[in-house]
């Protein structure tokens, strides 16, 4: 073969590699977008939740259905509340913060040996520390899935962002972090009933109106409540809360990764 043609078929493979390149490139950005849009979690387990939700979808569409969230906690609150909530035997999810002394340890184990859902909120819930970089992320929540896992032996893989994955403090690293987050498997919850017991001039009655009636909206919802030794006000309608929904046919169940979190996931305006 001769240098010229040599180069010239070179210059050939350059450009049908080039080609093949930005064919690929396409190819997987499209997926990739269509991914994303697809309820389940992230690729790692996607084969084993399509089989499941496929068997399980149908049941789950005709069931008025509720996921009570706790965040913040442990608290000095926590044991009344498993308390109420063995006595209607309802299961709820808590996304917890980091404590270490006895009694909130003790709480962590209380939460898991009762058949509650518990996954990380935040060590620190310090919003301008933790969404400073990725890395600053990764480190607080690496802190508090390892206390969980030490105190209860859960090896949890849901999470909720503090503040909900749309703050202001994580508009620069948000993408970023949540994309991380995902690659490894990890699945957050935001919500799309608020109690707005964490709002300022809240009352016990404006927390039970304001559940009741978004709940009464949706088919499925998500609702957010908080535990911390503040919310008295939360801890004392519950048990209303729950007579209300329950008697109207609403089944409460706890969050797990094979429950799709797209509809509740809070989308960046515009
Ligand atoms: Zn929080």
């Amino acid at each position: 073969m001769n240098p010229d043609n040599e180069a010239g078929e070179r210059a050939s493979l350059l450009i049908k590699t080039t080609i093949l390149t930005i064919v690929f490139s396409f190819t997987h950005c499209y997926k990739t977008e269509t991914k994303r849009t697809m309820p389940g979690l992230p690729p790692k387990h996607n084969n084993e939740l399509s089989a499941v939700n496929k068997k399980s979808t149908p049941k789950k569409k005709k069931q008025k259905t509720i996921y009570l969230t706790f965040d913040d906690g442990p608290s000095r609150l926590t044991m009344p509340l498993l308390d109420v909530l063995d006595q209607y035997h309802i299961k709820a999810t808590f996304f917890i913060v980091g404590k270490t002394d006895a009694g909130s340890l003790k709480a962590m184990k209380a939460i898991v040996d009762r058949g509650h859902a518990i996954g990380v909120h935040s060590y620190t819930h310090q919003y301008q520390q933790i969404y400073a970089t990725p890395a600053a992320f990764l480190y607080d929540f690496a802190r508090m899935h390892d206390l969980i896992l030490n105190t209860t032996g859960v090896d949890t893989s849901i999470y909720r962002y503090a503040g909900g994955s749309v703050n202001d403090y994580n508009r620069a690293t948000a993408k970023a972090i949540i994309g991380e987050m995902n690659r490894r498997g990890y699945v957050y919850y935001d919500w799309n009933v608020s109690s707005g017991d964490a709002d300022y001039g809240t009352t016990a009655q404006s927390i039970y109106n304001a559940t009741i009636a978004q709940v009464h909206s949706h088919t499925h919802s998500l609702v957010l409540f908080h535990d911390t030794k503040f919310k008295g006000n939360t801890l004392s309608q519950i048990p209303r809360i729950i007579d209300t929904l329950q008697k109207e046919g609403y089944r409460f169940e706890i969050l797990d990764p094979s429950v799709d979190n797209q509809p509740y996931i809070f989308r960046v305006p515009g």
